[in-house]
């Protein structure tokens, strides 16, 4: 039988001609013309000069895992580097609720006052998760925000600690480079980021709260031992007696610990940072620290350290990821992990392949 679709007269499936939709985009808006990349010495000579757009960028392109940027980036700091290391770098750390943002913008306006520059960064592995971060996001720092002698940036995001902290790292030359005289890095003392910011401060202030009952308050023995410093936080209204007992307990407590490698012996005081009481305690502490530092030579010596062990990360870092990034080595990762599963083949002889594999790649 004839179908009915066939004959002309058929008007079951006729498609009727549609209405014309509005534009969902509106064809007023002004393009946007994306930011050319400027070359090397366009950043640097900005940078110098103290331009904290193109600083800005060039952090951006630090961050930026592409490897052009990367490879201008790497330029930019190489450049920077002879400018750079005339700054105290002070860590700060402290549980979440600390009060380590409000202390920061009294700590930052304090320094600034002083007429030293300041830039604030962070360290927050956790902060891709976060999305926006928890540290570094200015709105944390009203007063500071408004400073034009402060240069706040919010943690870099994503990869490793070890790569979020090498960023962060790199951004201190180049701040230094512009003039920044003051480096706060901020992180929260829960973790593994304080031994990264350690191992890249002068001096490592721990903020810590009186009143919790237990004094040290899911603070690691091990940020202890770190700490140059410790604030106790929130010392005002009826908090005061408890803060300075706590003091007197963390006092004793730093006694117990083995001596710095400075000799230095960490300090303990008290302050408000809502309330901005006894801000200067804080401050003179972190100064004499650095009077002693500098005449025992012990600045130098850290300083020193520092950079080989952070010349020693970026070789580890740089080889794990050349490594893991070559073509083909995730696959033949899977393959072998399944056999070494199913006891097909031992971890050794497996991990010897992998790596057979990826000696070879890098002689052709
Ligand atoms: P962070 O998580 O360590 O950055 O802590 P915040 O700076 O956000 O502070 C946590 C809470 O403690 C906020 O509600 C602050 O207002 C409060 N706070 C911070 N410093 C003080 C202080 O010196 N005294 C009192 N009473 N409250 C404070």
């Amino acid at each position: 039988m004839e179908h009915p679709e066939n004959d002309a007269k058929y008007v079951g499936l006729r498609v009727n001609a549609g209405v014309k939709s509005n534009p969902t985009v509106n064809p007023y808006r002004k393009v946007v013309k994306k930011k050319r990349i400027l070359t090397a010495g366009e950043y640097v000579e900005g940078i110098l000069k103290g331009d904290v757009s193109l600083l800005g960028r060039a952090v951006t392109l630090i961050e930026s895992t592409a490897e052009d940027h990367q490879s201008i980036a790497q330029e930019v700091i190489e450049k920077c580097l002879p400018y750079s290391g005339n700054s105290r770098r002070i860590g700060i750390t402290g549980v979440p609720g600390a009060g380590k943002s409000t202390s920061i913008d009294v700590f930052g306006t304090h320094v600034i006052r002083q007429g030293h520059k300041l830039a604030v960064l962070a360290i927050d592995p956790s902060s891709e998760r976060t999305r926006g971060s928890i540290l570094g996001d200015k709105t944390r720092m009203e007063k500071l925000s408004l400073e034009k002698d402060a240069f706040i940036r919010p943690s870099p995001s994503g990869g490793s600690l070890g790569g979020v902290a090498r960023k962060t790292r790199e951004t201190i030359v180049l701040c230094e480079a512009a003039g920044y005289d003051r480096i706060f890095v901020e992180t929260v003392g829960v973790g593994q980021s304080e031994t990264a910011v350690h191992s890249m401060v002068d001096f490592f202030l721990l903020i810590q709260l009186a009143g919790t009952g237990d004094e040290l308050q899911g603070i690691k023995r091990g940020i202890m031992e770190m700490a140059d410093g410790i604030a106790i936080n929130k010392c005002d209204g009826d908090n005061v007696d408890r803060c300075k007992l706590a003091a007197q307990q963390f006092r004793t407590a730093l006694m117990l610990f083995p001596p710095t490698p400075s000799k230095w012996v960490p300090e303990v005081v008290t302050y408000s940072g809502y309330y901005e009481l006894d801000i200067d305690k804080v401050w003179d502490m972190i100064d004499r620290y650095f009077k002693y530092v500098e005449e025992t030579g012990y600045f130098e010596r850290k300083r020193n350290e520092q950079a080989r062990y952070w010349m020693t990360e970026t070789i580890e870092e740089q080889l794990r990821s050349r490594f893991y990034h070559t073509p083909g080595l995730k696959e033949l990762l899977e393959q072998k992990e399944l056999r070494v599963l199913n006891n097909e083949q031992s971890s050794f002889t497996a991990a010897k392949d992998v790596l057979d594999y990826y000696f070879e790649y890098i002689r052709k």
